[in-house]
């Protein structure tokens, strides 16, 4: 394990690793809930790169999970009784890799699971309506329950209008109603081509979005988007611990290399599930007291890693923060650059990435 900035042996030490956290006292220690859901992310390769992605995919990246590693993380679940209808496979964009698509989901039947509850897609690939039918029945066979289409103006951007609208009807005949889900509904019912509209006008349509559905100010949407919301001084953001978020959720994701981390705050995690450390296995063997950047967020959220982080060289934008994850991942993003991410904050071309 690599020392990060609150390890005993880390340099510098500017903050003890037993200055008051939550755990440090009479009180029961955080504990991480069991799992109920889990996203196996098998890819980090887009053809899109959407200004809201907290996980910074996009056409130059392309770690992908190898059918075999995900088997792996699928097992692991079936321990944990996590149910299939909890576990979806997204990334990045899954069906860049068909086959390996199709493995994956036939996998979790081979595990003991009632196959996946949802494959999340970007319905880049509908591009005729034979090859959606023959895509999703093939997917269905294989043990995909739902479809889940992302479909908003960042989306929209980059996959056309039309490729979404034609996915949507065929998946809805192929797979029933109840077979697809979205992320938006409202937008999918007619979605705008927003590749053809000016940058102002993008801008327009994404602030106006924006207010009506709150992203979290993480990965790329920290350098895209938080600068059309509306931003908060570091001394006015909540001092709100983060337990929920990163011990309650119940919640996980597994990123392409095995990286396991809580709910979707991507590039916080617990450890990195291998053929030899199982997912099963780095959950049960996480702890508070191993985990002390982690357990600050646990206690006291962003604002608690912050003196910290200013003898990294942080300075908080005098601009204010579109909201404490913001705040987060910039603090984050600062500590990686600076090599004091230590074994909390992975992969390091995530916070590279952009
Ligand atoms: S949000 Fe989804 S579709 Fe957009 S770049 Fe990220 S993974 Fe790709
Ligand atoms: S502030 Fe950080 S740890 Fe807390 S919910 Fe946001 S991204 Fe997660």
């Amino acid at each position: 394990m690599a020392g990060g900035i609150f390890r005993p042996n880390s340099q510098p030490q500017p903050v003890g690793l037993h200055d008051g956290c939550a755990y440090n006292g009479p009180m029961t220690p955080p504990r991480l809930m069991p799992l109920t859901a889990a996203g196996i992310l098998i890819t980090n390769w887009c053809p899109a790169r959407c200004r809201h992605c907290y996980v910074c995919s996009g056409p130059e990246r392309g770690e992908w999970m190898t059918a075999e590693a995900a088997a792996g993380h699928l097992a692991a679940l079936a321990r944990l009784g996590v149910p299939a209808g909890g576990i979806h496979i997204g990334g990045g964009e899954p069906f860049g890799n068909v086959e390996r698509l199709l493995a994956i989901v036939r996998a979790a039947r081979d595990a003991g699971l009632e196959g996946v509850g949802y494959v999340e897609t970007n319905g880049f690939w509908a591009t005729s309506e034979a090859v959606v039918r023959r895509r999703l029945s093939e997917l269905r066979r294989a043990g995909m329950r739902q479809l889940a289409i992302s479909a908003d103006p960042y989306h929209q951007e980059f996959v056309p209008p039309h490729r979404v609208s034609l996915l949507y009807e065929v998946a809805r005949d192929v797979l029933g109603p109840d077979g697809v889900r979205a992320r938006r509904w409202r937008w999918l019912q007619g979605p705008e081509d927003v590749a053809a509209m000016t940058e102002d006008e993008r801008r327009g349509v994404f602030a106006d979005f924006l207010g009506r559905y709150p992203e979290r100010m993480t990965g790329r949407a920290a350098a895209c988007l938080a600068p059309l919301a509306n931003r908060t001084p570091i001394d006015d953001l909540p001092d709100d611990p983060c337990r929920e978020a990163l011990l309650e959720s119940r919640h996980v994701h597994v990123d392409p290399e095995g990286w396991v981390y809580p709910g979707t705050c991507a590039g916080i995690v617990f450890g990195r599930a291998t053929a030899a450390t199982p997912l099963d296995a780095v959950l049960a063997a996480w702890r508070p007291a191993a985990s002390p950047l982690i357990a600050r967020l646990v206690s006291g959220g962003p604002k608690r890693l912050v003196p910290a982080a200013a003898q990294h060289g942080f300075r908080p934008d005098s601009g204010g923060y579109a909201g404490k994850c913001h705040l987060c991942w910039s603090v984050r993003r600062r500590l990686v650059e600076a090599g004091a991410g230590g074994d909390e904050l992975k992969p390091e071309p995530l916070y590279a990435a952009s």
